[in-house]
């Protein structure tokens, strides 16, 4: 952002967003969630804990966004919209979550019922397969007992360190990055290595939080529930070349549409930040036939702002979105400052 972008974005927050909200705020927001989890249970996490938003919060925001006039939509509206098809007169917000966590089934949906507001669960088809290496939590307990993390594959050794877990989870930006850049065939070998675990405990954990084939089939009769694919095996496409990545999301769908018996319309790009999607991405996404994607780059939804229904903006959502945030989201300045004032969201 440039000097003169500073002073108008400056502009914008201090007359509280009300010219912003004008011209900025979109017609509605798409929000991301992975896990719905009770207090108790998020506090056991450190690292991963705002990867759940509690039943409350949950709640607390569905009331909030009611009280404020929003709609909450389907993607199937939201698609309908954007495609001009369909008119819709409020704001909206459509709710998603990621990857197929039990707890959604569990704790989400009593509240998507009560509030009847729609939602799509984005799954990954290595959760309910038992082969999802869920390494953000191997690697929030390996920095608790372990010292070091040394990852050893064809493109090279990375080595990590550190003297206490805080140190850890610091550095965990980069090795992230450096996880998702390992080529996926390795990734078991690799991870079973540097983590000190073997495949069943890698099972085990993954078995131990994802919904299953049976659980998920339910789901996708359920009238709130849309059915979204997030790739078989959660690969950050941007790092995975052609052949790989249309194999993902392609048998991904097939496999989901196999268990569900419907079609499978909505994608998000796992990750889903600028580092893990590329142009090539949005093409395969549209080549497989998926009708939107999704992405975790912050942004509100326009009409005529996306380039691409494959390059969809989404906003976290969770316990620590606190009022400050979720205003610059409602007013249009968080999606201005994240995306250089523009609208479109660049995905190169
Ligand atoms: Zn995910």
């Amino acid at each position: 952002m440039n000097w003169i972008e500073r002073k108008i974005l400056g502009f914008f927050v201090k007359t509280k967003g009300i010219f912003s909200k004008l011209f900025f705020s979109g017609k509605g927001i798409i929000f991301m969630l992975h896990r719905v989890l009770p207090e108790q249970e998020r506090n056991q996490y450190t690292l991963n804990k705002d990867l759940a938003i509690s039943p409350e919060k949950l709640d607390e925001f569905i009331l909030l966004f009611k009280a404020k006039g929003y709609k909450f939509i389907s993607l199937d509206d939201l698609q309908s919209w954007l495609e001009k098809k369909k008119k819709i007169r409020q704001k909206f917000i459509c709710l998603t979550f990621d990857d197929g966590y039990r707890d959604n089934l569990i704790h989400g949906v009593p509240i998507l019922e009560k509030h009847k507001v729609p939602a799509t669960i984005y799954i990954t088809n290595c959760l309910p397969n038992g082969t999802g290496i869920l390494w953000w939590y191997l690697f929030e307990t390996h920095a608790k007992t372990a010292k070091k993390l040394n990852l050893n594959s064809s493109i090279g050794r990375l080595d990590f360190s550190w003297e206490n877990s805080e140190q850890a989870y610091a550095q965990f930006g980069s090795i992230s990055d450096a996880i998702k850049s390992i080529p996926i065939s390795e990734l078991q070998t690799v991870l079973m290595e540097g983590f000190g675990k073997t495949a069943l405990e890698f099972e085990e954990l993954c078995r131990s939080v994802s919904l299953s084939w049976d659980e998920i089939a339910t789901l996708s009769r359920h009238p709130l529930i849309t059915i979204g694919a997030h790739t078989m095996q959660h690969v950050s496409v941007k790092q995975q070349n052609y052949e790989v990545v249309k194999a993902e999301m392609s048998s991904s769908k097939k496999e989901l549409e196999h268990y569900i018996g419907k079609e499978v319309k909505h994608f998000a790009y796992p990750f889903g930040g600028t580092f893990d999607v590329s142009s090539k991405d949005l093409e395969i996404s549209e080549s497989c036939g998926f009708r939107t994607s999704t992405l975790n780059q912050a942004g509100n939804i326009f009409r005529n702002n996306h380039k691409s229904m494959h390059a969809l903006a989404r906003m976290p959502l969770g316990n620590s979105t606190d009022d400050q945030r979720l205003k610059y989201y409602l007013n249009g300045i968080y999606h201005f400052s994240a995306n250089q004032f523009n609208y479109t969201i660049h995905i190169h």
